[in-house]
């Protein structure tokens, strides 16, 4: 209704009118997260939550804790356990067997890539030493024996999750999604992007956006089969329409839910040599191997499935981290324009880890957005050890050109990967600002040239992401304006105080959120 200095505001306040005194502290436009997986994360919060945890005896303690205090469930499920606490990176049955002997364990590691379960879940799943791997994945197994070992990697995890693991009630969906929401409001979010909407995760979202339970606005990204064709565009059409005429007018400033977006995962991560390059992987030693990763979609079919689906309005929302896939991305948008002309359906490309120099000005150019997940560029172990040894010194300075993307004209969005890493944009922020790990300020700056000023990443996190999920109308939000819907943030210090937030040093991670609003509903209160 009016934003300005108190004294001129007071007159607007009446009998149930609540103030709240800022103290120093700021508002900011509620943020966006662009690309996050809030069912997923939301149903693991409810059970095993090892995100928050540090080593194999704390998973093990959690695990413990949650059996005990749940003896009813019949599976113990959750994730979010690390690689780097287990010798390979593949933990063991035997430990799970030592605290749940009796039910069966599957828990999903932090990255989606693998799962660890106990030797009462592959039994229940019929995996023997004589399984054979498929052929999208492999099972750990014991060197001596051949017996399952505890670790299913890649496509053995989501074939058990989804043929062995009980498929999960809609009622347990919507508690799922309720509780990312409300973790994602305490962290000033009032608006995501779903990067992976299946279609039970669709009939949730649907039920909780018609009774007023999802305060959230949500831009639901429906998932593209990589192992089908473009036969599969006629039931995202029709996942579009169940949702109602309402909710696929995309330029909606109203909060709900908008499954106006198709997600194509194009390749795969570089941590596990399956992120498409355009020469080979190093081999760690100075060498060359003839590892080129993995294009999930081939650029063919790549191409005929943006141009198909940008044809019937979906908003495209593509996977890419190695330099082939993103050039393959780009080339796919283009092939797009080519066919149909420009339009304003804001496609964007996720992750964008190795890109060439060469395809940055084509984002502009094509008005393809960079998706980006800004805490990744960070020295930490993984990007040392996993990362950098395997791409070369000259590919490892081409890691999250975000200031170069942003001075060429593209237009940024910011958003979590959330449970993959954390869902809070502060941590995500100061990376952005800073390239350097919130937990080990005085580390060196990953890529100092990329990093990108106060100003923009905020713009990132709020005007950005509201613009990619088409909520930069004259009623929606993102932005600060008398007429907006009143999605905002509280933070209890001034973040752009003079000092406080420098490309040296920029302690965003000790910022509180202390309120949210979504559409000028109070969502999130800390009481303080
Ligand atoms: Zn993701």
């Amino acid at each position: 209704m009016a934003i300005g200095p108190a004294a001129d505001l007071a007159a607007l306040a009446g009998p149930r009118t609540r103030v709240v005194q800022a103290g120093g502290g700021l508002v900011v436009p509620g943020f966006q997260d662009s690309h996050v997986h809030a069912p997923f994360a939301g149903r693991n919060r409810l059970r095993v939550w090892l995100n928050d945890l540090v080593g194999k005896a704390a998973y093990l303690e959690a695990v413990a804790a949650y059996a005990a205090a749940n003896p009813d469930e019949p599976w113990i499920l959750g994730g979010g356990w690390a690689m780097e606490y287990f010798p390979g990176g593949t933990p063991s049955r035997h430990d799970l067997d030592a605290v749940v002997p009796d039910r069966p364990v599957f828990l999903f590691n932090r990255d989606v890539h693998g799962a660890w379960v106990n030797s009462k879940a592959l039994e229940l799943g019929g995996i023997t030493a004589a399984s054979p791997d498929p052929g999208d994945g492999r099972i750990e197994r014991d060197p001596a024996t051949g017996e399952p070992s505890g670790t299913l990697h890649e496509g053995a995890a989501y074939a058990f999750n989804e043929q062995v693991v009980p498929t999960p009630t809609r009622a347990e969906w919507e508690a799922s999604i309720l509780a990312a929401q409300s973790h994602l409001h305490s962290l000033g979010i009032t608006g995501w992007q779903d990067a992976w909407v299946t279609p039970a995760t669709l009939e949730a979202y649907r039920s909780l956006a018609a009774d007023g339970r999802l305060t959230a606005r949500v831009v639901g990204a429906l998932w593209w089969d990589r192992h089908r064709g473009l036969d599969q565009i006629a039931d995202l059409l029709t996942q579009r329409e169940s949702a109602g005429d309402a909710a696929t007018r995309s330029g909606s400033a109203v909060a709900g839910f908008f499954p106006t977006t198709v997600k194509i995962m194009t390749d795969g991560v570089l941590e596990n040599y399956t992120g498409a390059l355009l020469e080979p992987y190093c081999d760690g030693c100075g060498g060359h191997t003839d590892n080129h990763g993995l294009s999930f979609v081939e650029p063919d079919l790549l191409a005929a499935a943006v141009t198909e689906l940008d044809r019937y309005g979906f908003q495209v929302h593509l996977h890419a981290i190695g330099d082939r896939a993103i050039r393959n991305a780009l080339d796919a948008v283009a092939a797009a324009r080519a066919s149909n002309g420009g339009n304003d359906l804001r496609h964007h490309i996720a992750h964008l880890q190795v890109i060439q120099p060469q395809d940055i000005p084509r984002f502009a150019e094509l008005g393809v957005v960079a998706n980006c997940q800004t805490y990744w560029a960070q020295s930490e172990p993984q990007m040392e050890e996993l990362t950098i040894p395997f791409l070369g010194p000259e590919r490892a300075a081409l890691q999250y050109p975000f200031a170069a993307l942003r001075r060429s004209g593209a237009r940024l969005a910011m958003g979590s990967d959330w449970s993959v890493t954390t869902a809070n944009p502060l941590e995500q922020l100061e990376v952005a600002i800073t390239r350097i790990d919130p937990e080990h300020r005085d580390n060196p700056p990953f890529l100092p040239g990329e990093r990108l000023s106060p100003t923009d990443a905020f713009d990132a996190f709020t005007r950005g992401s509201a613009y990619v999920n088409h909520d930069d109308g004259e009623h929606g939000g993102g932005v600060l304006e008398v007429g907006r819907r009143a999605d905002l943030a509280l933070l209890d210090t001034d973040v752009f105080a003079p000092g406080f937030a420098t490309l040296e040093r920029a302690p965003l991670t000790d910022v509180r959120v202390r309120l949210t609003a979504a559409s000028g509903q109070v969502v999130f209160d800390s009481g303080r």
